[in-house]
């Protein structure tokens, strides 16, 4: 292997510990995050109580509104509403992804935009791409900021963002472009996706697909963000990878983010940022 291993999970820790650091140093201010569950994933539960363990461990305070398959839709909308007038609470989570029949756009936008820490209302992703956001979704931020311990000055770079969802591949591109990079966002439908990506400086690979980014996408040198989460079993054993089919990639690329221990980390870190943001901001 010639890359570096970028090491998300001390660089997540690094930034908890800061996070901590500041909410001691305020004393005035206990951050508040509510978390609510009404998620199809089955490991949700154990992303909902890594987000608990977290935020009690930097003095955050968190409830966890967890709700069972067939929900009706207005009870959940309720709940937002209720804890949007909720003074005591400044960060309001909505667990994705919904379990089926739930409208993620519809009950997301009901979120209070000052308590909205993903940034992922209509209103804060408007505001990211106008360049005058209040609140950035956290994965991205996560990325950034693994890209920046390998690469500070961006300029100029070509950046290829594969995927375009609302919540990693379109705001991670706008964040490029706010750091002068030439980004070029991939999808489904794209084509000659490996040829593209190997004119890349830095690739950000957000699919879903277990080993779909082979060293053939890979330019020498490049850095390689893997933000994928597959589930997958070997030998009868179940394992989580990314999209990077990582021994040959690590063999070209100049640093790689792993999965898990790269942006998973990274994303809980920044949850706990946003909510301390929150908090100070909207604390009178
Ligand atoms: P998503 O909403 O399902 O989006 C996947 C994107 O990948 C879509 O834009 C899709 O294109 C694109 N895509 C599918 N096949 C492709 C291909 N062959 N070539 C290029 N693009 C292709 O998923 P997401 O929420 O963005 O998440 C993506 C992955 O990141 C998932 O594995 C998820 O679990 C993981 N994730 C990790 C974190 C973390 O904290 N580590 C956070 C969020 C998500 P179309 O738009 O054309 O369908």
């Amino acid at each position: 292997m010639t890359a570096i291993v970028i090491d998300g999970k001390k660089i997540s820790q690094e930034l908890c510990e800061s996070i901590a650091k500041k909410i001691k140093e305020s004393r005035k201010i206990i951050p508040s995050i509510a978390l609510i569950n009404a998620s199809a994933d089955p490991a949700s539960e154990i992303y909902v109580a890594k987000k608990v363990r977290l935020a009690e461990s930097v003095g955050i305070k968190s409830s966890v509104y967890k709700f069972e398959g067939g929900t009706d839709a207005n009870k959940i909308a309720d709940l937002i509403r209720k804890l949007n007038s909720d003074a005591g609470v400044h960060a309001i989570l909505l667990q994705s992804p919904l379990e089926r029949g739930l409208n993620f756009r519809n009950l997301v936008d009901l979120i209070d935009p000052r308590k909205d820490v993903d940034g992922l209302t209509t209103i804060n992703q408007g505001k990211l791409f106008t360049g005058e956001p209040d609140i950035v979704p956290c994965t991205p931020l996560g990325i950034m900021h693994l890209i920046r311990s390998v690469r500070q000055n961006m300029t100029g770079a070509h950046a290829v963002v594969l995927g375009r969802s609302s919540i990693v591949g379109k705001p991670t591109s706008q964040l490029l472009l706010n750091e002068n990079c030439t980004v070029t966002l991939l999808h489904s439908r794209s084509q000659n996706t490996a040829e593209i990506c190997r004119t890349a400086d830095i690739v950000v690979s957000a699919v879903g697909r277990p080993r779909y980014v082979t060293r053939d996408f890979i330019k020498p040198r490049a850095i390689v963000i893997d933000v994928g989460i597959n589930r997958i079993e070997i030998d009868g054993a179940k394992k989580i990878v990314g999209d990077l089919d990582f021994d040959a990639v690590a063999e070209v690329a100049a640093a790689i983010s792993p999965v898990p221990n790269g942006v998973g980390p990274m994303t809980v870190a920044y949850l706990m940022y946003n909510t301390l943001q929150l908090a100070q901001a909207n604390t009178a």
